[in-house]
């Protein structure tokens, strides 16, 4: 294991199967890393300049929450999945390292499509209908405004035991780092788009012309209108829709799966379902480290005030 585990950025090169000597591939991987950051920056830049981040909704504990998640997931967490997918893969199953490497770029991502973005779907709505798969997505729900941040609010273990990271990894080690090098940017602008604060689906929305491209949109991708929805905080308002809209990259699965909800509204009261704000480091290591107070449902894997997230938006009561 000791000649995999050198530095990530060796490691990257060796796993996506590039050569650190062809000056093109190694382009590809730095555009392909540079994309979502500058996409993060520039839309948190504008977020800014509208004022979203200069109110009281956002707390300190908020925002390290946010930095921390964001920080831990490209450096830590998806790293160490995919050293030890791979370690795994190149050890017992050496014969099938690079084997779909000639594969169609078609079935390449489908692969990532299926493989990645509908199991992530499925984890998602996992998260909202399972009481303790909840307590790790909840950091995500919350914060009680959108806005690109929002975007990795979740425990550490929930993206740790992601099925989509783990099978992304599969894939890779099968010889589709490739396509991942163009699957993954594109996956993260869209995710990153739905949290914005920008709204960039408004102009759709605007002109009667743009109607019938917008109805394609807004069914295939994730869209800030369907996935505000997603975090408003009750289904009354007619806008939102808290156990719907899971869809990530693609909102065919809610299509598809009976979930979707499109209204081309935005809801204007989010996630503030559990009134307890828990420290930044029990939101995000839970069930590692627990809440102290027994009020608080990350006190224990099991309380008794466990909120049920199926279950529209009830007054948090304590
Ligand atoms: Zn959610």
């Amino acid at each position: 294991m000791l000649d995999i585990v050198v530095n990530n950025y060796e490691i990257s090169y060796k796993f996506l199967n590039i050569s650190r000597n062809n000056k093109d591939d190694m382009e590809n991987e730095l555009i392909s890393k540079s994309i979502p950051v500058i996409m993060l920056l520039v839309l948190g830049i504008i977020e800014a300049i509208g004022g979203l981040y200069f109110n009281d909704k956002r707390t300190k504990n908020d925002w390290t929450i946010e930095l921390v998640s964001l920080l831990t997931l490209p450096t830590i967490v998806q790293p160490a999945i995919f050293i030890l997918t791979i370690w795994i893969g190149k050890t017992w199953l050496p014969q099938y390292e690079d084997y779909f490497v000639n594969l169609a770029i078609g079935w390449q991502i489908l692969a990532f499509l299926v493989l990645d973005d509908m199991t992530q779907y499925w984890w998602h709505r996992l998260s909202h209908s399972n009481r303790m798969m909840w307590k790790l997505h909840r950091p995500h729900h919350v914060v009680e405004e959108m806005g690109v941040l929002v975007t990795y609010r979740n425990a550490i273990l929930y993206y740790a035991f992601m099925p989509g990271i783990w099978l992304s990894a599969c894939l890779i080690f099968l010889g589709m780092g490739y396509v991942y090098l163009f699957y993954l940017p594109i996956k993260l602008a869209v995710i990153l788009l739905a949290h914005s604060e920008t709204k960039w689906d408004r102009f759709l929305y605007s002109n009667k012309l743009l109607s019938p491209i917008a109805w394609v949109v807004e069914r295939v991708i994730s869209t800030p209108s369907t996935h505000f929805a997603h975090h408003g905080l009750t289904a009354e308002d007619g806008v939102s829709h808290p156990n719907g809209n899971y869809g990530n990259l693609l909102f065919i699965w809610d299509m598809i799966f009976g979930t979707a909800k499109i209204t081309r509204k935005y809801p204007t009261k989010f996630g503030a379902w559990n009134q307890i704000k828990e420290p930044w480091y029990v939101q995000l290591l839970f069930p590692l480290i627990r809440s102290k107070r027994p009020e608080s449902e990350l006190h224990s894997i099991r309380t008794k005030n466990d909120y049920d997230p199926s279950v529209d938006f009830k007054e948090f009561d304590s």
